[in-house]
């Protein structure tokens, strides 16, 4: 699960890390307002508040002089859609501003703290070029990149955090600092079951002192449920809606770019059926797992997820019945049909558990269900069943 900037440089701030002074703004008026209350002489930073990077190069950070200015760009941004390198065509909907005082940058490093999954440990990457994307830093300046592997028995050394920023070409007191800041931000990651803590840029200023410019922090959505504090953080408006209305189902759900919508029972059998998707031709427009035990309700919400999908043409429905009863799940198919309101082709393919019970249930339905006996099938039936749609419109 994402966060907003803002979000994260409070966490940040509590853990130690010197942030910039901000406040958050929903209306012009607050975002004019929030800088008085910052005070100074500006300039100010006024940031649109997006789950996502490249806000800079995209026209969602602006070095603002006076009130008037603030307001003038606040009120061309909010409510708008704002797409950058890393957002898909629509971007994202920008409804926060976050207003800082603006910092006097000498130099802009780059600090992330990511779950490296061969070595099983929280990684440390750093760069003493920071500004642009890890990714495009990777590819420019391989180099650059220092790296550093934390041990979970001993945690964060002092020793290991004093290396990372020598090898960055730090000095005497700013590796002091960046030892504090380090430990900081490990600790932020390890005590809120974060997967990934970016600062970039982490910017030294001209007086020398290190502060996180810009944060972004990512959470392990599997451990949200002893978070509380971090779960609360949530902004549903940033995430595909089709996600988010499979997170309020409490369905292992991910969207993807094609027409075969899929209501599958295992994370395993989901994967198989994508594929076997894809070799008979078609295109998958999900992936979802409605898990064992799966009630005729459950059914029913699976398939409100999928069909809020406007691009899906045809739904398979693929389970091995282990823990699952096929028979639950032919009444759950015939209840989404009252109640959901299904005008699409539906492929179902039921094995396992009360099969042939299941079977009668779909046949003495009266409905337009297309049956199925193995995995293949079922792939290829959905695959012609949705171009037939497709060319029917
Ligand atoms: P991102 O583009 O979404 O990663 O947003 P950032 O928060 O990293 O901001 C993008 C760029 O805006 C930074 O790399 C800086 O160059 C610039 N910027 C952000 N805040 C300040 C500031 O306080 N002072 C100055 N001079 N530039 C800033
Ligand atoms: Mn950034």
């Amino acid at each position: 699960m994402d966060i907003h900037e803002y979000q994260a440089k409070d966490i940040l701030r509590g853990f130690g890390v010197p942030v910039p002074r901000g406040h958050l703004a929903y209306s012009p008026e607050q975002a004019a307002y929030a800088a008085r209350q910052l005070g100074g002489q500006g300039p100010w930073v006024v940031k649109a508040q997006i789950h996502s990077g490249g806000r800079g190069e995209a026209g969602g950070v602006k070095l603002c002089k006076t009130e008037a200015e603030i307001k003038d760009y606040a009120a061309s941004l909010l409510g708008q859609q704002l797409v950058t390198k890393q957002t898909d065509a629509n971007g994202k909907g920008v409804y926060r501003l976050y207003v800082e005082e603006a910092s006097d940058i000498a130099q802009e490093l780059y600090l992330g703290f990511v779950l490296d999954r061969s070595s099983e440990r929280i990684m440390i990457v750093a760069s003493a070029h920071g500004g642009m994307e890890i990714e495009d830093l990777a590819e420019s300046d391989p180099d650059s990149l220092v790296r550093s592997v934390i041990d979970p028995a001993v945690g964060l050394a002092e020793y290991q955090a004093r290396d990372v920023g020598f090898r960055l070409g730090l000095t005497g007191m700013q590796v002091m600092q960046f030892t504090t800041f380090l430990k900081a931000c490990y600790r932020a990651y390890r005590d809120l079951d974060a997967m990934m803590v970016e600062i970039n840029p982490l910017v030294i200023t001209g007086a020398g002192d290190l502060i996180a410019l810009d944060a972004k922090m990512s959470f392990d959505t599997n451990a949200l449920y002893r978070r509380p504090q971090v779960e609360a953080l949530r902004d549903a408006s940033q995430e595909d809606p089709r996600e988010a209305i499979a997170a309020d189902n409490g369905l292992a759900y991910v969207g993807l770019d094609g027409d075969i919508g899929c209501i599958i029972n295992g994370a395993g059998l989901a994967m198989a059926s994508m594929d076997m998707i894809q070799l008979a031709g078609g295109q998958p427009a999900n992936f979802l797992d409605i898990g064992g035990g799966a009630s005729p309700e459950r059914v029913c919400q699976a398939f409100r997820t999928v069909l809020s999908d406007r691009n899906v043409s045809v739904i398979l429905v693929n389970i091995f019945a282990g823990i699952n009863r096929c028979d639950w799940i032919a009444n759950g198919v015939i209840q989404a049909y009252r109640e959901v309101g299904i005008d699409l082709p539906v492929v179902v393919r039921l094995s396992g558990t009360n099969v042939e019970e299941g079977q009668k249930i779909i046949r003495e339905s009266g409905l337009p269900i297309i049956s199925a006996d193995t995995l293949a099938e079922a792939a290829e039936k959905a695959v012609a069943a949705g171009a037939q749609k497709i060319a029917a419109e």
